[in-house]
Order: structure tokens, then C-alpha cells, then sequence
């Protein structure tokens, strides 16, 4: 079946399920566009939306705020993202039952980046969880949570290599883990390798792409860079020259996104985790495409 044969077929969002990410805001502008972009996005009825925790922990009242106002003012479920980095145990654990007080029953447990920026040295807390497979651990002993962790299709930069990405993939299995969320990435074919070397492995979860659809080529080339995920060459290549020409890029980044979502479903993957980076346009589109329909959409209204 090509593309085409792919996109007419209507009953394609049956069984896809979605998952949207998103950060908490700076500031109240910020805020006002993060709660445009989730009213859009939110008759989408995604399995969860998570809110991210910033580098070092330094978002912490803000993801709680986040979290909270998603709980009190919208019908979705949230997932709160904590880190191990620069806590204790003790802290660690506070933040869990601050946020368990809350209501929220789903976690992404992750041990985080360096406070330095990606790319220094880690260096776990003395007195805390050292990695994500600890924090999972921390987590289930708390209560009874959903527990997204995190994968790297091309390796985490600091790994030696992928056996060592397994092993710790692995226990975060054996401690709890309901599933795993990928690094974005852009090539197919090496998410579709890493799912079956971890199924060899012996890790069954569910291993959710992550889907970055891309707002700024720029941006996410120079992210990528830092966080080893490989920007393909045909895809520089279709971005070329946009970067004063919003609308033309924005066309191109949808189009790109709707490949790659739909290669997938073709080879069976029926969950995606959107990075949304606040932002509605492109994730709401890429739905509708795979057929995941709010009741009353722009257009339908129209008709
Ligand atoms: P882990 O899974 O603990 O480790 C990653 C890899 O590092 C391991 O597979 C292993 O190869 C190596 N490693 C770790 N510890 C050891 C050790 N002791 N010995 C040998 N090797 C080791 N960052 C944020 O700050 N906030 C967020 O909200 C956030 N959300 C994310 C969501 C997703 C879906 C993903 C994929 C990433 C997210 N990140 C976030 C980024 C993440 O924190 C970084 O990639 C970080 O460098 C690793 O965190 P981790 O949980 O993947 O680490």
C-alpha cells in the first residue's frame, strides 16, 4: 500500500493513539499561547499530555502549576516529568507526593540532563537516584503510577554503546515501567531496528516514537547536534532556503510530518508521542490527517 492508498483510508485514527507533550511557560504570554494551543488540541482526546521538567529541576513550581491548572481546567490527563538531577532522595520523593497529592497518576521518570547544558559530564547527586531506572523505582514505591520512560533510537550521546542502553531500558522495565517514549528522529528505519533489538533484548514494552514536527529547521538542526539524534540529508535538503519564508516552511514541516507518521502506521506502530513545543498547528493537522478528529473541526463546522 503507498501513501496515497494510506490517507484515504478513513479508519486509520481507530487505532492510532496520541500522546502530546509540552513545557511550562516563562511567562504570561507564554502561558496564554500554551492554553490556546491545548484548548486546540484537546477535543483531539489524547491518551496523555505531559509537561516537561527543566534542566536541573529549575522548573519544578512551574511543571506543578502546569500540571495543576491541566487537572482543574481541561478534561485531559496529565503526566508530570521529573528528574533525578541535583536532588536528594528526600527531595525527589517530596516532589512525588506533592504531585500525587495532586491527582496525577502518570509520570515521564527521567535522570535528566547535566545543569551544565547537554554534553558535560554527569553527575548524579550524592544522595539521590543516579539514573532513570532508580527514579522508576521511586516512583512505583509510591504508588501504583503509569510510568513513561525514555529510548534513543541512535544511542544516547553518552552511552558506549547499545548494549549499555539496554541494560539500563531493561531495568527500568524490571522496575516498573509501562513504556518507553523515544528521542525524536527522523529515519524510520533506525527506529524500526531498535524496536527489534529490544524485543531481543527481552523489553516488551511499548516503545512510542517521539514525533518532533519541526517549526524551526534551524533550531531543531542545531538540537539534534547536541542530542545525537542524525538530521538525514534529503531533509536539509527540503528545507533549504526556507528560513525567511515562514509559510512555505511551515507547508514543508507538516508534509514531513505526515510522511514520516504514516510510514509508521504502515509498519504497524499504532502510538505516537507528539513534541508539540507549545504549539498546535502542525500536531493538530498531522492528526487530522491520520484521521484523529475533534467532533466539531473548522471545517466540518463549516460544512
Ligand atoms: P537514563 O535512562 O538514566 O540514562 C540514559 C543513558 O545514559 C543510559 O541508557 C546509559 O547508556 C547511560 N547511563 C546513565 N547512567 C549510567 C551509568 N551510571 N553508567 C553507565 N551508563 C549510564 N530532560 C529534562 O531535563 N526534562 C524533561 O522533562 C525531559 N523529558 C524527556 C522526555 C523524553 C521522552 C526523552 C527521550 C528525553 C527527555 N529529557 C528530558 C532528556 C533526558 O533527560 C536526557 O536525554 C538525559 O541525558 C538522560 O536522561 P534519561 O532518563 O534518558 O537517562
Amino acid at each position: 500500500m503507498n501513501q496515497y492508498q494510506l490517507s484515504r483510508r478513513s479508519n486509520i485514527g481507530e487505532r492510532v493513539k496520541v500522546s502530546f507533550e509540552f513545557f511550562p511557560p516563562k511567562n504570561d504570554d507564554m502561558e496564554a499561547r500554551l492554553w490556546d494551543t491545548i484548548k486546540r488540541l484537546e477535543p483531539l482526546n489524547p491518551q496523555f499530555v505531559s509537561v516537561t521538567y527543566g534542566a536541573g529541576g529549575t522548573t519544578r513550581e512551574r511543571t506543578a502549576r502546569t500540571v495543576r491548572r491541566i487537572l482543574e481546567e481541561s478534561t485531559l490527563t496529565p503526566a508530570a516529568h521529573m528528574t533525578c538531577v541535583d536532588a536528594s532522595r528526600d527531595e525527589v520523593d517530596q516532589v512525588i507526593s506533592e504531585f500525587a497529592a495532586m491527582g496525577v497518576k502518570r509520570f515521564v521518570a527521567l535522570r535528566g540532563d547535566p545543569k551544565e547544558g547537554v554534553g558535560a559530564a554527569y553527575q548524579p547527586h550524592p544522595g539521590g537516584y543516579a539514573n532513570g531506572a532508580e527514579l522508576v523505582g521511586a516512583l512505583k514505591g509510591q504508588g501504583d503510577f503509569d510510568i513513561s520512560v525514555s529510548a534513543y533510537p541512535e544511542k544516547h550521546p553518552e552511552s558506549p554503546d547499545f548494549a549499555t542502553d539496554f541494560d539500563m531500558l531493561k531495568r527500568k522495565v524490571d522496575n516498573g515501567a509501562t513504556r518507553a517514549i523515544t528521542q525524536f528522529f527522523f529515519d524510520n528505519d533506525l527506529y524500526e531496528r531498535y524496536v527489534e533489538r529490544a524485543r531481543k533484548a527481552g523489553i516488551y514494552i511499548p516503545i512510542v516514537p517521539g514525533i518532533l514536527p519541526i517549526h524551526s529547521f534551524t533550531q531543531v538542526a542545531n538540537f539534534a547536534s547536541r542530542c545525537g539524534a542524525h538530521v538525514p540529508a534529503w531533509l536539509a535538503e527540503r528545507f533549504d532556503g526556507l528560513d525567511k519564508d515562514p509559510q512555505t516552511h511551515a507547508l514543508i514541516a507538516s508534509a514531513v510530518a505526515v510522511e514520516q507518521v504514516h510510514d509508521l502506521v504502515e509498519r504497524g506502530v499504532g502510538d505516537f508521542h507528539f513534541y508539540t513545543m507549545n504549539r498546535a498547528d502542525l500536531v493538530f493537522a498531522v492528526c487530522h490527517m491520520i484521521g484523529i478528529r475533534s467532533p466539531v473541526t473548522p471545517s466540518s463546522a463549516a460544512a
